[in-house]
């Protein structure tokens, strides 16, 4: 089985293209397939080579390495489509030599005074066929002469296109409805069409999953590789990706790309597993798996033939469920970035602000969504603000004391046996214990709980590398107005 990815580098990497890339590259891990990345930049005026370094980034972000294509290579290269000229022009020569191709020398107006005419009429607009007759001789001999000409396909008359669609099942086209379609245009630049045909052909592509908006396109391919006597792959059309309102994805919906969910600090196992639940379910009643155990069960049959919705509360819930797994070392290489942002880190990071990342995320990964949110957690550790209300003056007191004549609370134990000091000295407890001690000690009434928040700020204090943090040591005896 060989599979390929084909991105057009015209922009970003839409999560809707990211599920394609994705189908293919589960479809190959599962069956021990090839996973071809093969970049179609036959458009020059819109693709770019910084669009293109974005993809590859996306790709391997989400962990979709390919076996084959640009930068990796392989046996069947080039993998961009602008460095596979010759075999355009050869492709091209044999079909002009056949007969099965021609010449067209309509001009712009032409062909768009009979697109009018046709849809003034109520027709679908096609190719009027007026090139089709013009003798081969006299054609070559008016191109030779320097006259622009396309090259186009004659496409059969009066006959079906069926093919079987994984997805989709059996899809027809009848010919008469397929305008004869440019390969190649007049600047010697393949057609969209006819490049994919020849290098999914050449490449021994067995299977094509793509977005559905390539469904019209699949007859007029299938009638070329009959046309070279190929073997056509296995289509299987996916259904686009939608947004809540039923309408595909789009900017309007907010973040479409997979670079925006990178960036709204979505982990990349978690936009996986997501994307993979749009349209396919790995079955028995689970939705959160790794990505080699989605491979080994994913099935292009069981894939839906109705339109996906992007949902962004459950791609959230995939991502709390990663982040909750994350290992400590890398949720801290994650995180780092973000709490930068907000200037929790500062500067180089030290070892000891890493140790201390290493320390208090995972506690406060337990309870976010997205990586942003922990540097909201942590608020507390950087930002005191001494509470400004009336507070048990005896507990206050009693808290001041205790901390001053105690270690730092760099662990729970450590607070939770001066909390019991406090509780004795003042027989204060549950709630009423602990609330105000989280107003003195946070300047908040709300946050992440105390046994993950009080040793995260003793534990700061003074590390090089850290945004500076004023201990609870230094806090309570603030609001108690000691020295
Ligand atoms: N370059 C095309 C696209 O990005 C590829 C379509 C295909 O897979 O055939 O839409």
């Amino acid at each position: 089985m060989r599979v390929r990815f084909a991105p057009s580098p015209t922009g970003h990497l839409h999560v809707g293209n990211a599920r394609t890339a994705l189908f293919n590259w589960l479809l190959a891990r599962g069956q021990q397939g090839t996973f071809i990345l093969r970049i179609e930049d036959t458009d020059l005026e819109r693709s770019t080579r910084a669009s293109e370094q974005a993809i590859l980034e996306d790709l391997r972000w989400m962990g979709l390495q390919w076996d084959e294509g640009v930068e990796v290579g392989g046996a069947f290269g080039p993998y961009r489509q602008t460095e596979r000229m010759q075999s355009y022009v050869d492709h091209t020569n044999r079909l002009l030599a056949e007969g099965k191709g021609y010449y067209c020398f309509c001009s712009a107006e032409t062909l768009d005074a009979h697109r009018k005419a046709q849809l003034a009429a109520g027709l679908p607009p096609k190719y009027a066929g007026t090139c089709r007759n013009i003798p081969a001789d006299e054609a070559k001999r008016r191109k030779d002469s320097g006259e622009a000409a396309v090259v186009r396909l004659r496409v059969p008359e009066g006959r079906n296109v069926t093919f079987h669609d994984v997805v989709r099942g059996e899809v027809t086209f009848h010919t008469d409805v397929i305008g004869d379609p440019v390969l190649v245009r007049s600047d010697g630049i393949p057609a969209y069409n006819f490049a994919v045909v020849i290098d999914d052909a050449l490449m021994k592509v067995t299977h094509v999953i793509r977005g559905e908006d390539h469904i019209s396109n699949t007859p007029r391919q299938i009638l070329l590789y009959e046309a070279y006597g190929y073997h056509p792959p296995t289509f299987a059309h996916l259904s686009l990706v939608m947004g809540p309102d039923h309408a595909p994805l789009s900017k309007r919906h907010g973040a479409t790309s997979v670079k925006e969910f990178r960036d709204k600090g979505y982990l990349p196992e978690a936009l996986v597993n997501y994307l993979a639940l749009i349209g396919w379910s790995p079955g028995q009643n689970e939705e959160l798996l790794p990505a080699d155990e989605l491979a080994r069960r994913f099935r292009l049959e069981n894939v839906a033939h109705s339109a996906g919705v992007f949902d962004e509360d459950k791609l959230a819930w995939a991502n709390r469920h990663y982040l909750k797994i994350c290992e400590p070392d890398r949720l801290a290489t994650l995180a780092e970035p973000h709490l930068r942002e907000r200037k929790q880190i500062v500067g180089e990071l030290s070892a000891d602000a890493r140790a201390w990342l290493v320390s208090v995320l995972p506690g406060m990964a337990q309870s976010v969504d997205r990586l942003p949110q922990l540097p909201d957690r942590l608020d507390a550790v950087f930002n005191y603000q001494a509470p400004n209300e009336p507070l048990d003056q005896m507990l206050v007191k009693a808290l001041a004391e205790e901390l001053a004549a105690s270690p730092r609370l760099t662990d729970k134990d450590l607070f939770r046996a001066a909390a019991n000091r406090v509780k004795d000295r003042t027989g204060l407890k549950g709630k009423n214990l602990f609330h105000p001690i989280r107003v003195i000690l946070t300047g908040s009434h709300e946050g992440p709980e105390l046994d993950l928040i009080v040793p995260a700020i003793d534990r700061a204090v003074g590390v090089s590398g850290l945004g500076p943090v004023i201990g609870c040591r230094e806090r309570a005896a603030a609001v108690a107005g000691l020295p």
